[in-house]
């Protein structure tokens, strides 16, 4: 992760969608995966994040406070959902997602110099 990642001061998605996945993708099935314990049953077949699933929605494993400095606990053991949610202009393409979500908490959407622009980390609340 460069050290530019916008994603670190951020944290957005994480308070504001629901995470849910292929059950078979937390630890009692896959070793090293989930931690099931931060998960709940969504359906027969999925998983979510606890956290996620509420109506003001807070991942468990999101440390840390949006906007200002966050980390994921669980970040080498995160779901496919998770891995595959790409910060807008980190591919040279939008993710009107992750502007949303940005936007939820009054952040301004990304830009791409955003990934190239050297930038002071904000100061901790
Ligand atoms: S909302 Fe976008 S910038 Fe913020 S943490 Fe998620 S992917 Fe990163
Ligand atoms: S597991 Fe990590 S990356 Fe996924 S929603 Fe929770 S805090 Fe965000």
């Amino acid at each position: 992760m460069p050290e530019t990642n916008p994603c670190m001061d951020c944290g957005a998605c994480c308070a504001c969608f629901r995470a849910s996945f292929y059950w078979g993708e937390a630890d009692d099935c896959t070793p090293g995966g989930v931690p099931v314990g931060m998960t709940a049953d969504l359906t027969d077949f999925r998983r979510v994040m606890r956290g996620t699933d509420q109506k003001e929605p807070r991942c468990i494993a999101l440390m840390g406070t949006v906007g200002t400095r966050v980390h994921c606990a669980i970040y080498d053991r995160r779901s496919s959902i998770c891995r595959s949610f790409q910060p807008s202009w980190a591919e040279d393409i939008p993710n009107e997602w992750c502007d949303r979500a940005r936007l939820a908490w009054s952040l301004p959407p990304l830009t791409p110099d955003i990934w190239t622009a050297p930038r002071d980390f904000p100061k901790a609340a």
